[in-house]
């Protein structure tokens, strides 16, 4: 039979998942023996099965009834009773912490008898007067689904009545009425009379603890930050304690050490007289909890013990909630505190100068996310801003520009040099144009998986979503927020990290950590100036990174196609080039040349001329790259886009050879020529058409030309004393003959320029890119023919899920994401399931005919996250990512080296 019940003597830390975090906690501090409340724990398996059956199952009603018992026995008092009742919370709590999402029911236990009991044992009317009232107010709104407002009207009217203004003004004889009110207002909304009996209470409190899961709000919270919607939630039922007893009563909140610098020391707030929610929900000034020192050392000294206990125990900074009833110390609650960003790092390294926890933990604790948080572009936090809305943080930096509301207006202000900031009530693919021009993206509508803040995220552009004060009225051209109305005379400032909309210019300004990671330590602690944090935050970053650089196995590398990329790379700390496209090499002013490449006629001396030009060109695109990447590996991918994308559209010309026929105009001979060879070169679906490698076998001579290019740089430099390191990459890779022939080809080249010039050219290798399912497949065959393979794991995630990323991402991803058919999309961060067994088995294949073979992959999944564990766990030898990217590399692929604790 299953165990749906846990004492809180029975459970510990590491049972989140059965008991949720808070569940999880109150065990782990009853375990290390401190003063928590007896209670017991309701599995999330119970919530579970309760919202598989919709019914409670039986035997969860008899172990509950054991463990109150067992509960009652310890106190020697019973839930409810009339003369000394014992009472108790029913409080919700989730795996994940989800804020403001299910509520906790206190005192329950109280009836029309018992109140009476608890006013005789107390010794205070009011306050069990007062507790009775909150009882009913919370079961009535949490429980019942009864607006909370007729409650809080209640209040208001009998304080206006009494002329006073605080609840703490009302007596017992007002809170004997206030009961009297809200028994009304419940028997009002639901037809029947408040439940006197307790254990019912208890019952029907669970019950909608378990309901509150489902709850849209709780859907949509956890859809928005990709908690599973099967895990269910704990229920809390803990003893009831009183903060508000008298003045040697209280309750309060505390950290161990500051929550944003990690510095130890005193911090937290303190109430007296008061119960738990009064401190959270701010109705009364807050005490700094020093104050509780000045009221009751003893209880003060025994709650920093504990503080340091804690600390001790979790090795983390904590946040703590406690009561005192009556000069007693109670434990309500225990977490490993939840920081920004900066105060992940600074608190790690604070630890580890503490000799607290080792290098390796401080690096668990870090993330790349948090990294990345730290190297966007931030307004100046010195600068006046004026803040007039907040929407959700979609896609992260900072933006500033003129409102526009459309394509056309946004294209216009680019065409004028003018930064703006595309404003709409939500997006659709139509506003692509826009987002990729302006600044950033503002919505009034829609969740950070809307189709802004997808897209936005995909771009790096900046994303502001479902910002609901804002009133857009395109047609007009105005956004009314409140009172004001803006136009797109208006300037406006958004901030991807805090979703803050500020009105009017903000200066934004490089973070301080770019800084550092692409200049080095001194200059980042320059950068910081005289704000100690900043720089002790520069100190931590540097220190987590360097460790990560030690420990990690993964090598890293960028994908970068030009000199200034290289550079920028090497200075994030890139090892190598894993993807040098080439692609853009022919673009530009070269597109004429490889125009009459394409017309001309396969052996004829217009394409051999075509040829010729363009090697001299491309030699010296790579004697750059090579000089800039001296010393360091360089793969370099032959041509790999369809050649019509080199050649006018379709469309265009035809166009243009109409509007010329239809106005009587002579048309243009060389047009008609291109046309005919456009139309026979198209094709329906070019990401699976003559690309890649098809393209190198289909016109002999393509291939030839960048490779000898390549080795010929090479050997220019190897004559001048340098070190290049070119891999020659083949895309598209599917049959081993496909390999073979090109590998031929390459191999007499490199052979016939090393004779030429004199030089050694053993080191320039041949590998292939892995991107269809078939070369990951039969990979054991081409692993033959290689010497190193890459995965391109975008095509490869395109091929394995057969979609087009430009078609459907879009498109149509908003849509599959809000319901569930990713978490996330696929292009984002690896499908593990899927596209990552094909890896694996590309792996696994490769190795076993070439144990030694280089392993690599290419594409933004190298600069993911979650991606990178994941090739650390398959087994590769590098990533390659983006240059902006390779820092958040380095340290998720130490992260991954040195295992993640939780
Ligand atoms: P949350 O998840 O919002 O922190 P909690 O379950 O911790 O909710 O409860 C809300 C408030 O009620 C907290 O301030 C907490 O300290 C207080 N509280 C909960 N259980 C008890 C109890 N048994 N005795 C006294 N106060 C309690
Ligand atoms: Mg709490
Ligand atoms: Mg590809």
């Amino acid at each position: 039979m299953v165990k749906y019940v846990y004492d809180f003597s029975e459970g510990d830390k590491s049972m989140k998942d059965l008991l949720g975090g808070k569940g999880a906690n109150l065990a782990e501090m009853t375990k290390l023996g401190l003063p928590v409340p007896p209670g017991f724990t309701i599995s999330t398996e119970a919530c579970r099965a309760y919202l598989r059956e919709g019914a409670v199952p039986e035997s969860l009603e008899t172990e509950v009834t054991t463990a109150l018992r067992r509960v009652e026995d310890q106190m020697g008092r019973q839930l409810g009773d009339a003369s000394d009742p014992l009472l108790v919370s029913v409080r919700s709590g989730a795996k994940f912490s989800m804020p403001g999402m299910m509520e906790t029911v206190l005192n329950i236990g109280l009836n029309d008898v018992s109140v009476n009991g608890l006013a005789t044992v107390s010794g205070s009317e009011r306050f069990a007067w007062d507790s009775y009232r909150r009882l009913i107010q919370m079961f009535g709104k949490t429980v019942l689904d009864i607006d909370g407002d007729l409650f809080l009207n209640a209040i208001d009217d009998l304080k206006a009545a009494r002329g006073v203004t605080a609840d703490t003004e009302l007596t017992a004889e007002d809170m004997r009425e206030l009961v009297d009110i809200f028994k009304g207002i419940v028997k009002d909304a639901t037809g029947k009379d408040f439940p006197q009996d307790a254990r019912e209470q208890m019952d029907l409190a669970t019950e909608a603890v378990f309901r509150s899961w489902n709850t849209e709000r709780a859907r949509i919270y956890r859809r928005r930050e990709r908690i599973p919607h099967d895990l269910g939630t704990a229920v809390n039922v803990c003893t009831m304690v009183f903060g508000n007893m008298g003045e040697d009563s209280g309750t309060g909140v505390c950290f161990t050490r500051d929550p944003s610098t990690g510095h130890s020391g005193v911090y937290g707030d303190y109430l007296t007289n008061a119960q738990g929610e009064d401190v959270v929900a701010g109705i009364r000034n807050t005490l700094p909890l020093s104050a509780l020192g000045e009221q009751n050392k003893a209880v003060y000294d025994e709650l920093r013990a504990i503080m340091r206990k804690l600390e001790t125990h979790y090795r983390d900074l904590c946040d703590i909630e406690f009561t005192v009833e009556r000069g007693k110390l109670w434990m309500l609650q225990t977490r490993v505190g939840k920081r920004t960003a900066a105060a992940a790092f600074r608190v790690a390294i604070q630890l580890v100068d503490e000799k607290l926890i080792t290098r390796d933990e401080a690096l668990s604790r870090v993330t790349g996310d948090q990294l990345t948080q730290l190297m966007f572009p931030q307004f100046d936090a010195s600068a006046e801003k004026e803040l007039v809305a907040k929407g959700m943080a979609a896609s992260p930096g900072a933006a500033v520009g003129k409102i526009v509301f459309d394509n056309a207006q946004a294209e216009a202000a680019a065409a004028a040099g003018v930064k703006c900031v595309l404003v709409r009530r939500e997006t659709n693919p139509d506003d692509l144009p826009g987002m990729v021009v302006a600044e950033g993206v503002l919505t009034a509508r829609g969740g950070k998986t809307s189709h802004a803040a997808v897209v936005a995220r995909g771009m790096g552009k900046t994303c502001v979503c479902g910002a609901e004060a804002l009133n857009i009225d395109a047609e007009a051209g105005t956004v009314t927020i409140g009172e004001r109305v803006l136009t797109a005379a208006d300037t406006i400032a958004i901030d991807g990290q805090t979703g803050e909309i500020f009105i009017g210019e903000v200066a934004v300004t490089d973070s301080p950590v770019t800084t550092y990671l692409s200049h080095g330590l001194e200059a980042g602690l320059a950068a910081a100036g005289e704000n100690e944090g900043t720089q002790e935050l520069i100190r931590a970053v540097d220190q987590l990174l360097s460790h990560a650089d030690k420990v990690r196995r993964l090598r890293v590398r960028a994908n970068a196609d030009t000199p200034e990329d290289s550079r920028r790379a090497i200075e994030f700390g890139a090892e190598g080039i894993g993807l040098c496209r080439t692609e853009h090499m022919f673009l530009g002013a070269r597109r004429p040349i490889v125009e009459r490449l394409i017309l001309s006629e396969e052996g004829s001396p217009e394409r051999a001329a075509a040829f010729v030009e363009l090697e001299t060109l491309q030699k010296q695109d790579f004697l750059e790259m090579l000089e800039v990447m001296d010393g360091k590996a360089m793969t370099v991918r032959l041509i790999d886009p369809p050649l019509h994308e080199f050649l006018p559209s379709l469309s265009e010309l035809e166009v243009r050879i109409a509007v010329a026929r239809a106005t009587g105009k002579a048309v243009d001979p060389a047009d008609e020529e291109m046309l005919v060879t456009v139309r026979r070169m198209h094709e329906q679906n070019p990401m699976l058409g003559l690309r890649g490698v098809r393209l190198g076998i289909y016109l002999p001579g393509l291939f030839a030309l960048q490779m000898r290019a390549l080795c010929e740089a090479a050997a220019d430099l190897v004559a001048q004393g340098k070190a290049p390191h070119p891999e020659i990459m083949v895309p598209l890779v599917g049959s081993i003959r496909e390999l073979q022939l090109i590998r031929e080809e390459g191999e007499a080249i490199i052979a016939a320029v090393a004779a030429d010039k004199g030089v050694d050219l053993s080191g320039v290798t041949i590998g292939a890119m892995i991107e269809l399912p078939r070369a990951a497949m039969t990979a054991e065959d081409l692993a033959t023919e290689a010497d190193f393979f890459s995965f391109g794991t975008n095509d490869l995630t395109q091929t394995v899920w057969g979609f087009s990323r430009d078609d459907v991402e879009s498109v149509f991803f908003p849509r599959y994401i809000e319901s569930g058919i990713f978490g996330v999309s696929p292009f984002e961060s690896i499908d593990v399931h899927g596209v990552g067994t094909v890896v694996a088995e590309g792996v696994r294949r490769a190795r076993s005919t070439k144990p030694d073979i280089k392993l690599g992959v290419c594409g933004e999944h190298g600069g993911d996250p979650l991606s990178i564990h994941f090739f650390h766990e398959v087994g590769l030898d590098y990533v390659s990512c983006s240059p902006f990217r390779v820092p958040v590399a380095r340290l998720e692929a130490g992260r991954a080296a040195v295992g993640l604790s939780e």
